[in-house]
């Protein structure tokens, strides 16, 4: 690897994006000459949430890109549990059909651990399904959560060693914070998952040598939730509009304050941009870091999944 992007501090998600990328192009190519079909994606977008939307479209071009089917459902947001479990039931069926996403969150009464447990477990590449869950937990091969496992994918190809090692995870959703923490527990880490209960987060923070922070609070890890050196993984996505918190979060950030004044908003992770720049061995930015591996996974999952029904090797 090069070892001079270890110098800046900053992880770069483009390049670990970018790498993955390089890998899954030939897996597509060698699909299409087995199986005479690329590996296809059907994303089902409820309603419309303006987040959701700009996912989804991400999704999908990633798969342009890589040469990856994909289909995009978008039921009305009135939509029922029964109707989508019907959609689903259909989508499990069909051969040409290699991975079924949910993009969450789902319409307000639909029963969304219904659809996720409905989804094939061998379709399920958002590594949701209670049977994917169990071979995560058990470290049993299966589907993992795209977030999580990208983060994985980053801490390898920079080579940030993770077994003996005390990691932190700051979040315990079913998404991110449960599947990253038993991911970095099958490498062998230490492993303490915090969440908004956790006495004297500041002092179990700064005890890590990996800190994950997966909050969905802006720019809330500060300088003493940082232990100098550390490995600091910014999974937040938090988009600011309003000026005032802007300038309190963000007064020692000339960059983000920037482009706040530009755009009139400004995405900020979890952790305190420029607090974790003097003070860790070296952090993932926001936007620029995490964000972009999810997507990258998904592809790997679909391409992996699709590879596994037709009984293809992986190679
Ligand atoms: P959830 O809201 O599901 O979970 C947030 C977790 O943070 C909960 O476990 C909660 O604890 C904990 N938490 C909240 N406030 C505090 C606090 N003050 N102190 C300690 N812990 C706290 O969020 P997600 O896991 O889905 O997402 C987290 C963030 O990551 C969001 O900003 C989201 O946008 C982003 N995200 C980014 C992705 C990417 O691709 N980059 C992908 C997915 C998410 P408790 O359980 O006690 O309530």
């Amino acid at each position: 690897m090069d070892h001079t992007r270890l110098t800046h501090f900053l992880l770069d998600g483009r390049w670990v994006r970018d790498e993955i990328r390089k890998e899954c192009l030939p897996r597509v190519e060698r699909m299409v000459a087995q199986a005479g079909r690329p590996p296809c994606l059907v994303v089902i977008l409820a309603g419309s949430d303006p987040a959701s939307e700009i996912y989804v479209r991400g999704k999908v071009k990633a798969c342009q890109e890589l040469g990856i089917a994909s289909e995009k459902l978008t039921p009305p947001a009135s939509v029922t549990t029964a109707e989508l479990l019907a959609e689903i039931d259909t989508l499990n069926r069909r051969e040409d059909v290699d991975g079924i996403l949910a993009q969450l969150p789902l319409p307000r009464q639909v029963d969304t651990r219904a659809v996720l447990a409905a989804i094939l477990p061998e379709k399920d590449v958002d590594g949701l399904h209670p049977v994917n869950v169990g071979n995560l937990v058990a470290n049993r091969a299966g589907l993992r959560p795209c977030t999580p496992s990208g983060i994985m994918e980053l801490l390898r190809r920079y080579e940030i060693p993770v077994a003996g090692r005390r990691a932190v995870v700051v979040g315990r959703s079913d998404i991110v914070g449960k599947p990253m923490a038993l991911l970095l527990l099958h490498q062998h880490a230490t492993v303490t998952i915090c969440h908004s209960r956790t006495a004297d987060l500041a002092q179990e923070c700064a005890r890590a040598d990996i800190l994950v922070a997966a909050i969905g609070r802006p720019a809330f890890i500060r300088r003493e939730f940082i232990k100098p050196g550390a490995t600091v993984i910014d999974v937040g996505m938090n988009r600011l509009s309003d000026r005032a918190q802007v300038i309190s979060l963000l007064a020692g950030a000339p960059e983000k304050l920037a482009l706040f004044e530009k755009n009139g908003s400004v995405l900020v992770g979890d952790v305190h941009p420029t607090e974790v720049a003097e003070i860790a061995g070296g952090y993932t930015p926001v936007p620029g870091g995490v964000g972009l591996l999810t997507i990258a996974m998904l592809m790997v999952n679909t391409i992996d999944a699709a590879q596994r029904r037709l009984g293809l090797c992986s190679a």
